[in-house]
């Protein structure tokens, strides 16, 4: 557009990533089509609840759309979506977990809907950069840490992990055949205002303020890269505008926290001790994610900067005020 703005069209974007990427494009001046499907893998009262700042805006256009009905898509695209100058492709179903109990509904949720997505673009005329959202989980139980994008990634032990390889793969594909700069990024746990209420900080929260005991898997010394949402948004608003060829980038924090220490953060945030309930390992869970964020940085500028316990007390003062129900 002639006044720099963009025209960018967010999937998932009632969902926590997704929601939050749509307030910081309309704050920019970038205009907005967003799409969701209200999947019910959580409330969609929490949802409507995500987007409901950006629903009045005049730059933000959301319509309801099951990126898996490739026609009702197609419909969609010819009526209401016009040029585009990047889509940032974050619908998926999410957890590792869930998707070990309805591979098929990730299968199609992640891939065929993918699929269905990157045919629409590469048919327009002018092709939009394309940024897709793919997970550290795509790196399995990597021996080398931290992980690097050069890494093997051909064992993922999750139908989660396997479909966003997959949508690696497919964008890729579509890539190469179509020249449509695509840059999928391989998000490390993402918290912050908003988490999905599956995660462990999340869920963790809610009980110990409940004073519900929290299941503990393992002897707590797994460890997870936790990310604050304000990173991931400073990594995905450059993605956006540098986008060109084929990358994949890993967006972490580069700093591992073991569930042990987690837990301790968050009692401490809360200012409550939690009970803690030891279970064995979950099948599909990884040992460790690290992030190597330097090609990240060198391609994106990307620091992260909101250390875990600053970010974990941001999740509980917004759980406060917004998020007990
Ligand atoms: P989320 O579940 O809050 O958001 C995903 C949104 O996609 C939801 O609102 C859902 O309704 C929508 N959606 C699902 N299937 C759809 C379909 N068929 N058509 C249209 N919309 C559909 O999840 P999130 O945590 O915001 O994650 C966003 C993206 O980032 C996902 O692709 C996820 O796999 C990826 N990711 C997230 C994390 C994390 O820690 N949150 C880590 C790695 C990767």
């Amino acid at each position: 557009m002639s006044d720099g703005s963009q025209r960018i069209l967010v999937t998932g974007a009632a969902g926590f990533i997704g929601s939050h990427l749509c307030e910081a494009l309309l704050a920019r001046g970038d205009d907005v089509i967003a799409i969701d499907n209200f999947d019910p893998f959580y409330d969609h009262a929490i949802k409507q609840r995500n987007i409901e700042g950006c629903l009045s805006h005049a730059r933000f256009h959301f319509f309801q759309v099951d990126l898996r009905d490739g026609d009702a898509l197609e419909a969609y695209w010819r009526d209401h979506v016009g040029e585009l100058d990047a889509i940032v492709h974050l619908a998926a179903k999410a957890g590792v977990r869930p998707s070990i109990e309805d591979p098929l509904g990730y299968e199609r949720a992640n891939v065929h809907a993918t699929m269905n997505l990157l045919q629409q673009a590469v048919a327009m005329a002018k092709r939009p950069r394309f940024v897709f959202a793919s997970s550290s989980s795509v790196y399995g139980n990597n021996e080398s840490i931290p992980f690097r994008e050069t890494d093997p990634v051909d064992h993922p032990i999750s139908p989660y992990a396997a479909t966003k390889k997959a949508g690696e793969l497919l964008c890729h594909t579509y890539h190469h055949l179509y020249q449509m700069p695509i840059w999928c990024l391989r998000f490390f746990t993402v918290f912050g205002p908003r988490q999905r209420p599956d995660l462990a900080i999340h869920a963790f929260t809610r009980k110990i303020l409940a004073g519900e005991p929290i299941a503990m898997f393992g002897d707590g010394t797994s460890s997870r890269d936790y990310t604050y949402i304000d990173d991931i948004l400073a990594g995905v608003l450059a993605a956006i505008d540098r986008c060109a060829g084929y990358e994949i980038l890993n967006l972490g924090s580069k700093h591992p926290v073991k569930l042990s220490e987690m837990i301790a953060t968050i009692e401490q945030a809360l200012g409550l001790q939690a009970e803690i309930i030891r279970k064995p390992m979950q099948p599909g869970d990884v040992n460790c994610t690290f992030a190597d964020v330097e090609k990240a940085a060198r391609l994106l500028d990307y620091q992260p900067t909101v250390p875990f316990a600053a970010g974990v007390e941001r999740f509980v003062a917004w759980i406060r005020e917004n998020g007990r129900n």
